[in-house]
């Protein structure tokens, strides 16, 4: 029997017909595995009458929903390749990724329709389906799709091998590429996840980070229905919110970006009962050790993280709960079944597999793993570097230590070379997050005619009264911090540019910098 992930669902849902499988907090709906599985049924029925066939794609472009989660299973049952699109993007982004992905139906929400509005019209062949409101003249009602489809069997006969799911990656370093996962990679995934944070039927999951992404998607959601659990479903975060279905709702375990973590540390925590919370799940970015050890003290919950990217299905490695302060920092060991190598890195092309560097040495993070993506979707070339010799070039420098576990310093594009010496942001963002006066930071490189670069921070602050001289002090005081990697230069923001899965854009602080340079100049 080939495993799917419609096939997953199909299995759960006989396992646990009568269980509460999912509640959407803005819609107030509830629905046991069986009532869910009907509306699987009926959505997979109106994507057959609309002439979706296996291979064709079917994007989201929601926020977290009851719709975008049945569309994953819909589309995995019938083989639609399923497209869920970052929701912060704008209407050109958008258009782009409609072009690249070239869906048959795209699945759209009210709040979002400035997004689609402006460019549909250069879409004649897709039908734009609005799951809410009033369907403008471009769009249908999902909702009519739905209760017009005549219910019948499904009948697909999918492979393990089938395409399942294309995923744009978040676009720090450049365009959004569309990564290609099969069902078998992500069933893997799934397993691993589930092992790696002691998945049980009883789980009350929240679903709170953004669906679209592979973190949320792929080690939180999916996991929980593979073993029968509950997903509460939050239609976009908000710590009160957050805390609030804690209280109520008694949730055990859920993922959350470090600016997440972060955010809910600043409420008053006291009017909440967290009691029930089991397990937290960190990661898609780097988070400081004093923010993790802020959520065990002040949250009371034990975390994991989880390191990787999208084309790895994302997680690649895992830390431990009882490795969280015995090797904070660390992004934790390979995931099962998965092999990790730290090589030299090359300047014009992809390193060799082959040429690794010792143990405890820096170089290029490069992994092999079932979970590894097909490629990318009509990108051949970045495919064959990024998957050359059959591993995969994450772009992250880092080493191994004696034991086997992961410190990943920095992105190859985002090191700093000051003076001839290679500053990772991470390590002077980790000393600057102790400081009890700062709320968020960033590093970043500026150009420099004597240094080559120089470091300079951005720096959002939790005490109004922090100066730069506080925070030089601060690093001058500090053992881990070398000189030559103390910031030069600081710039007080109220907040910091992040994208939705929550990776600070480094790349939009290097233009203000450089704005701010030429102003001065
Ligand atoms: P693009 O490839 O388009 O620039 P992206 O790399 O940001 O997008 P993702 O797959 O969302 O796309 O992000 C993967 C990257 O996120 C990793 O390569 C790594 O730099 C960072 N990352 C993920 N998890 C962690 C973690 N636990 N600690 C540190 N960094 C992390």
């Amino acid at each position: 029997m080939s495993i799917t992930i419609g096939k997953i669902f199909d299995l759960t849902v006989n396992k646990f017909p009568n269980k509460e499988a999912l509640y959407d907090v803005r819609k107030n709906l509830r629905y046991t595995y069986k009532e869910w599985s009907l509306e699987v049924n009926k959505l997979a029925n109106a994507l057959l009458a609309e002439g979706v066939r296996k291979g064709d794609r079917v994007s989201t472009y929601l926020f977290n929903t009851e719709e975008l989660a049945t569309a994953f299973f819909a589309c995995t049952k019938i083989g639609a390749i399923f497209n869920p699109i970052n929701f912060r993007l704008m209407s050109e982004e958008v258009a782009y990724i409609l072009k690249d992905a070239e869906p048959k139906v795209v699945l759209v929400e009210q709040m979002l329709l400035s997004g689609v509005e402006p460019i549909a019209s250069r879409f004649p062949l897709i039908s734009f389906w609005m799951i809410d409101g009033d369907t403008p003249p471009f769009a249908q009602s999902y909702h009519d799709k739905v209760n017009a489809a005549s219910m019948k069997e499904i009948v697909e006969e999918l492979e393990e091998n089938d395409v399942y799911a294309i995923m744009y990656t978040s676009g720090t370093t450049g365009r959004p590429k569309g990564v290609i996962h099969r069902h078998r990679e992500m069933v893997e995934q799934s397993l691993i996840t589930l092992a790696a944070t002691k998945l049980e039927p009883s789980d009350n999951g929240l679903v709170t980070a953004p669906m679209f992404h592979c973190a949320e998607l792929h080690c939180a959601f999916l996991p929980r229905v593979h073993v029968g659990a509950r997903n509460t479903i939050l239609h976009h975060f908000d710590p009160k919110s957050v805390l609030t279905l804690i209280d109520q709702e008694g949730i055990t375990k859920f993922f959350a970006a470090p600016t997440m973590w972060n955010m809910l540390l600043q409420e008053n925590l006291e009017a909440y009962n967290l009691d029930s919370l089991k397990l937290g799940l960190y990661g898609a970015a780097p988070m400081a050790p004093a923010l993790v050890f802020a959520c065990h003290e002040k949250l009371g919950v034990k975390l994991v993280q989880a390191y990787g990217m999208t084309e790895m299905g994302p997680a690649i490695t895992f830390l431990g709960e009882d490795d969280q302060i015995r090797k904070a920092g660390s992004a934790g060991q390979a995931c099962l079944n998965h092999e990790i190598r730290i090589v030299m890195p090359k300047e014009d092309g992809p390193s060799d597999p082959d040429d690794v560097v010792p143990a405890g040495e820096t170089g290029e993070i490069i992994v092999k793993g079932p979970c590894m993506m097909s490629g990318y979707y009509n990108r051949e070339e970045a495919t064959s570097h990024a998957m050359y010799k059959g591993w995969y070039h994450s772009g992250d420098i880092g080493y191994l230590d004696d034991e086997g576990y992961l410190w990943v310093k920095d992105r190859v594009d985002d090191m700093i070379i000051s003076g001839g010496e290679n500053i990772y942001p991470r390590e002077v963002e980790d000393v600057l997050y102790e400081q009890g006066g700062v709320l968020d930071v960033a590093i970043v490189g500026q150009p420099d005619d004597r240094w080559g670069e120089t470091v300079t921070a951005f720096v959002v602050k939790k005490d109004p009264a922090l100066t730069e001289k506080d925070l030089d002090q601060w690093c001058l005081n500090s053992e881990n911090l070398a000189n030559y990697k103390r910031p030069r230069k600081y710039v007080f923001c109220d907040v910091l540019p992040r994208n939705a899965s929550g990776k600070i854009q480094k790349f939009m602080l290097r233009k203000q910098l450089e704005e701010l340079f030429s102003n001065e100049g």
